[in-house]
């Protein structure tokens, strides 16, 4: 306002002054005296416009640095703080922590009270965490119910541990929310520098790893722990590799068909993930994906995963060929409250239609957070997407909790299966589970079939589907339209040529 008022006083001086020179002098005086003047309103003006420029510009690098709904600084600027705290540390010869923190349960006061009040909820965890913390201490969120703190001074675990004390102290006070009493609780972990890790993603892998332990345990928090992290030099350098194996696509998807166990018809396939390591050859799954699951890879890779699928959907489709794809999630994935709208996005893009993706889980997925994965599964059904409970058998869940489960397929573990013609008792456990799942309105796969034999067994049990190497090993994606292309001489998979006409592979 006072500016505009200078601006304005400015303007009004400069035209008195040009009306009294240009009577006093002569008119070609006048005319420079009046170019001068006009430039130097043009310089006023540019002065203010480029000030609001630079506002402008303020304010979106803020919104780039900072979550909208808390104010706090954001992952990215929390990234750069740290790494500022690592080049100050190395000047100093100093030591730092790093903590992560996630909130138990709180997937339960969204469920219960509404989004709106969670959100309430997370606005006022960085002023209780402000009032435990000293001022270069910096906090961040991450999404969802997920906070970072940045401790400069916490040089050693004994430190960090008292922090982490504090704040577990200071979140323990009950939130007033609407005249309720809430009460939250949170799981950290620390890592510190440099004994943990020497960069910004070791240091914040290792924190989550030390959170998800805390998580586990019900400890409240925990440092890191080498010994407890199975996580070895030889698996981390592996862990590297499998990064850089993400973005150079040496990570394929082989295709393993699934059978109606009366018609032979294969109307879906289920997605297992390969490594096509440049030097040490195909790496099965079972030897990376543990290494993903416990580290923060797991996300990108099930996201690389969903999205090579869906891509072969959408070619399949082209090629005239409708096959469901079932797609394996891992326990981290169901604790992204990010994940049903990552699917949402994928099926959008390769125009898939939701049913014809199916989503396996094992039991003890679910277990590490029920409330929370319940959420997110309900979610993903509700997107259209099929649910299925992988392994079953292996886990301990409880009948009446399987109940509450949004799936409509269950897949008894490959164990039983194998060895049912040899083991009564595995034998009765492939038995009863059709019953129970028939019992449920579920459909029951056996996977694992790899004689003639058990696959009539199970078709006289009552099971609907079979899965095994009996029909074929997982095999890439142009081989598994050959494979269904192929005449085969068993007698049951005669009966499986009548379905490739069904599925509109005929003449490909
Ligand atoms: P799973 O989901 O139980 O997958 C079935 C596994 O059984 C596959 O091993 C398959 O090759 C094997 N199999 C199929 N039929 C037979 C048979 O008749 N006999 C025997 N002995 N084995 C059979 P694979 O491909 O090595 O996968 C192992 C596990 O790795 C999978 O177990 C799954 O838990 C995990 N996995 C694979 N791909 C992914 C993925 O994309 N994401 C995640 N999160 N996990 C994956
Ligand atoms: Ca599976
Ligand atoms: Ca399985």
């Amino acid at each position: 306002m006072r500016r505009l008022t200078l601006t304005a006083q400015f303007g009004i001086l400069s035209a008195v002054l040009i009306a009294a020179l240009g009577i006093a002098f002569r008119a070609d005086l006048f005319d420079a005296i009046t170019l001068a003047t006009l430039y130097l309103v043009q310089v006023a003006f540019v002065a203010r416009a480029a000030r609001k420029l630079r506002l402008q510009v303020e304010e979106n690098e803020y919104q780039a640095l900072h979550d909208t709904l808390t104010s706090l600084p954001n992952r990215t600027l929390f990234r750069d703080r740290v790494e500022q705290a690592i080049l100050q540390a190395r000047r100093e010869d100093s030591r730092f922590s790093l903590l992560i923190m996630d909130l138990d349960r709180f997937k339960e006061i969204n469920d219960t009270l509404g989004h709106r009040n969670g959100d309430l909820i997370l606005q006022a965890i960085g002023p209780r965490l402000r009032g435990v913390l000293r001022d270069v201490d910096s906090i961040a969120r991450f999404g969802g119910d997920e906070f970072a703190v940045l401790l400069p001074g916490a040089a050693n675990s004994d430190a960090a541990l008292r922090v982490a004390s504090k704040i577990a102290t200071a979140l323990s006070r009950p939130f007033m929310l609407k005249g309720l009493t809430l009460d939250v609780e949170a799981s950290i972990g620390i890592s510190l520098f440099p004994d943990h890790g020497n960069d910004v993603d070791t240091l914040v892998q290792r924190a989550d790893v030390a959170m998800y332990m805390a998580k586990e345990a019900h400890a409240g928090f925990e440092v890191y722990a080498a010994d407890r992290d199975q996580n070895t030099p030889k698996r981390l350098a592996l862990l590297g590799e499998l990064r850089r194996a993400l973005e150079n696509k040496e990570l394929v998807l082989f295709y393993q068909p699934k059978a109606d166990i009366k018609t032979g018809k294969v109307n879906s396939v289920e997605a297992l993930l390969r490594w096509q390591h440049p030097e040490h050859g195909l790496i099965f799954p079972d030897d990376f994906i543990p290494l993903a699951e416990h580290t923060g890879l797991i996300r990108p890779l099930t996201l690389y995963v969903l999205n090579e699928a869906l891509e072969q959907s959408h070619l399949w489709q082209q090629q005239g060929l409708t096959l469901n794809i079932a797609v394996n999630l891992s326990a981290r994935n169901l604790l992204d409250a990010e994940l049903p709208d990552d699917v949402a996005r994928l099926l959008d893009t390769w125009h898939v239609d939701p049913s014809l993706l199916k989503l396996e889980i094992t039991e003890n997925t679910i277990m590490l957070d029920p409330p929370k994965a319940l959420e997110v599964l309900t979610k993903l059904r509700d997107l259209g997407v099929g649910l299925s409970i992988d392994d079953f058998g292996t886990g301990y869940s409880s009948l009446s909790y399987l109940r509450k489960l949004p799936v409509d397929e269950l897949k008894i573990d490959r164990s039983f299966v194998m060895s049912m013609t040899q083991s009564e008792n595995d034998q009765q456990i492939v038995r009863s589970t059709i019953d129970l799942s028939r019992n449920m309105g579920l459909k029951v796969v056996a996977e694992g079939v790899e004689t003639k034999e058990i696959w009539h067994d199970l078709a006289e049990l009552g099971c609907d589907v079979a899965q095994g190497y009996y029909l074929t090993r997982p095999i890439p994606p142009q081989e598994l339209v050959e494979w269904l292309e192929k005449p085969i001489d068993a007698p049951v998979l005669e009966k499986a040529r009548g379905r490739k006409q069904a599925s509109g592979l005929k003449g490909l």
